[in-house]
């Protein structure tokens, strides 16, 4: 099996990067990633603006994968996703929805063990997922902070163990890259940050036959769930919708009107995060009206 180290990293999704490795299509390959602080908080006196000048979100990759090429469709599986220790989330003023009531920078420490993650005197289980994963954008590079058609910060929580994410690609070999561990997340990802952990991640890569898509694509035991990501919340809804009601008109020949009925009647717009440069919300549809 492919073994991708977590010293080999990049702050931006971009076409000009030489690949960290080579893998083919249907290779099964393990990532080590760093947390999204680059490993410089491992107590709780580092704080996070002890580092002004640390770049946010590392992403371990590029990955180059054989036998992908623009246009295609990346179907990554994620087989496994294990996770360090413990798990770092800062506070700071002005960072997260209610940012202004934070006065004093921070840093909490959360022990992670058996699944369970600790909070002083709190314990609660795990949700591992992925906050950053993505391929190689169209034209211009894109930051590691920021999320996209390509992937990239996304920061949805069903890009965890068991899924399978689709990843239009841009670039023959797609140069995938992951990083962003969070042990723990919530829908909106409220106060900026996940449960931030480093781990290792084992995903199986293959191409999708015969399938396209304008954007993201999660598929989980029952749903399939469009992810978009646009500046404005209601732009990214519109966004997200358009490709629902596109997929459903493609697997069941209906008109535009009634598959905008049938993702009104059924589809569930979910929030993502609404705290990266762009936000990402998705729409969840049952996975049997949706052709993948
Ligand atoms: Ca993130
Ligand atoms: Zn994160």
């Amino acid at each position: 099996m492919a073994q991708i180290v977590k010293d080999q990293y990049i702050y931006e999704f971009s076409h000009h990067h030489e690949p960290a490795a080579v893998i083919t299509c249907g290779d099964t390959v393990e990532i080590e990633t760093i947390d999204c602080y680059s490993g410089t908080i491992q107590s709780e006196s580092d704080l996070v603006t002890d580092f002004p000048d640390r770049k946010p979100n590392p992403a371990t990759g590029p990955i180059f994968v054989e036998g992908v090429n623009k246009g295609d469709l990346l179907e990554v599986h994620i087989q496994k996703i294990e996770l360090n220790t413990f798990g770092v989330m800062p506070t700071r003023s002005n960072r997260g929805i209610l940012g202004e009531f934070i006065t004093e920078t921070q840093t909490r420490i959360l022990p992670i063990q058996d699944e369970y993650i600790t909070l002083q005197d709190m314990t609660f289980p795990v949700n591992k997922m992925i906050g950053v994963i993505g391929v190689a954008p169209g034209e211009n590079a894109v930051p590691t902070t920021t999320p996209g058609d390509h992937g990239g910060n996304m920061d949805t929580k069903d890009v965890k163990e068991g899924s399978i994410l689709y990843l239009p690609v841009f670039h023959e070999g797609a140069l995938l890259a992951l990083g962003d561990l969070h042990a723990a997340m919530g829908d909106g990802e409220l106060n900026g940050s996940g449960v931030e952990v480093g781990g290792k991640v084992t995903l199986l890569v293959n191409k999708a036959e015969n399938f396209m898509l304008h954007m993201p694509l999660v598929k989980t035991a029952d749903e399939a769930i469009i992810i978009a990501s646009a500046v404005e919340f209601r732009d990214a809804v519109k966004k997200a919708m358009k490709e629902a009601v596109r997929l459903i008109q493609q697997k069941t020949g209906l008109e535009f009107a009634d598959a905008y009925r049938l993702v009104s009647a059924k589809g569930d717009l979910r929030v993502s995060q609404l705290v990266n440069p762009e936000v990402t919300v998705r729409i969840a549809l049952p996975k049997e009206w949706v052709g993948i």
